[in-house]
């Protein structure tokens, strides 16, 4: 039988996983699956992992460089509307992993849940952002968590308690190949004041983030009190490019991939900044975008 006997409808071969990225660039996944219910979800982990095949998750790609090669196993999406549901009750809201955070922000900035207002602009899934707890102006998402559903690699459902989990700078203890939802709570406040915040933090951060047609990733995690931002900027590379990769000039920890760009490009001008920085200010660099 084959790996994907059942599944047709909601598996293609070879398919290219440039538009499920921000930054539209790289090759194909060997399998990719946008199952369309649970049990499909499971069974097509167990059977990727009974075969010794890798599965990786892909949220809204805004955090992820696919390398030209592609990459080989499955790749799943949870942007089917059976993973995306979001509920509030009272100071608690349920958020799937494939919801987007621009909803997670506008729920509970319109049920007035204190918090998510931070997050405002920022591009992605809730299950990207528990994943390497997303964070902006000194709030990050797992702040909030009260517990997280998983699904394993062998296909097994676990739900962590909040005094199971651990969140730091960018990084998260959720190392389960799925999350699939997650329960969080806040503290209430009045849904006007909070639309009133959201707004001044979205003009901030407008001034210096991409437009989000634009091609762009955040590329570098910031170092030791200062912003991986600070430092490009130190090392005097603001506005480098590599073929038709660049540094943005608004803030030089994002990278533009503009017309013609390839990953090999993005890669190598994070090579060079690495190196840069490394060399004039004795600073390593690391990576926060994810290479596939
Ligand atoms: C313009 C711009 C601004 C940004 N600003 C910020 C910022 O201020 N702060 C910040 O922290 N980040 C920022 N980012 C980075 C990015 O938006 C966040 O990391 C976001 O949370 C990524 O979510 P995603 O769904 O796009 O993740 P993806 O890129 O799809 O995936 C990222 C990782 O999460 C994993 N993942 C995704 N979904 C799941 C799931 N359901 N279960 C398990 N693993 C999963 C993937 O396997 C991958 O390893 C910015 C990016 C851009 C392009």
């Amino acid at each position: 039988m084959s790996l994907i006997s059942g599944f047709e409808d909601v598996v293609k071969e070879n398919e290219p996983l440039a538009p499920y990225t921000r930054l539209k660039l790289g090759g194909v996944a060997a399998w990719f699956a946008e199952p369309q219910t649970r049990q499909q979800l499971i069974g097509l982990v167990k059977n990727f992992s009974e075969n010794e095949l890798p599965i990786r998750l892909i949220g809204a790609g805004s955090n992820t460089l696919i390398r030209n090669q592609g990459v080989g196993g499955l790749v799943i999406s949870l942007a089917s509307p059976v993973f995306c549901n979001v509920e509030v009750n009272d100071d608690t809201m349920i958020a799937d992993g494939g919801v987007k955070l621009v909803d997670f922000v506008a729920t509970a900035v319109k049920q007035g849940l204190n918090g998510p207002q931070h997050l405002v602009g920022i591009p992605g899934t809730v299950g990207g952002a528990l994943h390497s707890n997303t964070s902006a102006v000194g709030f990050d998402i797992g702040t909030w968590v009260k517990s997280v559903d998983v699904l394993t690699r062998s296909g097994e459902l676990i739900t962590y308690q909040k005094d199971e989990l651990s969140f730091s700078y960018r990084q998260s203890s959720l190392k389960d190949l799925i999350i699939l939802s997650a329960t969080f709570q806040f503290d209430r406040e009045d849904s006007e004041a909070l639309t009133k915040q959201m707004q001044k933090l979205w003009i901030v951060r407008r001034a210096t983030q991409p437009a989000a047609e634009t091609r762009s990733a955040y590329v570098f995690k910031d170092h030791g009190g200062e912003t991986a931002s600070d430092l490009i900027e130190q090392a005097g590379l603001k506005g480098t490019r590599v073929g038709n990769v660049e540094i943005c000039d608004s803030d030089p920890n994002y990278f533009i991939a503009n017309e013609g760009a390839t990953a090999e490009d993005f890669q190598k001008l994070i090579d060079l900044v690495k190196t840069q920085v490394q060399d004039q200010l004795d600073v390593g660099l690391e990576t926060s975008i994810g290479i596939w």
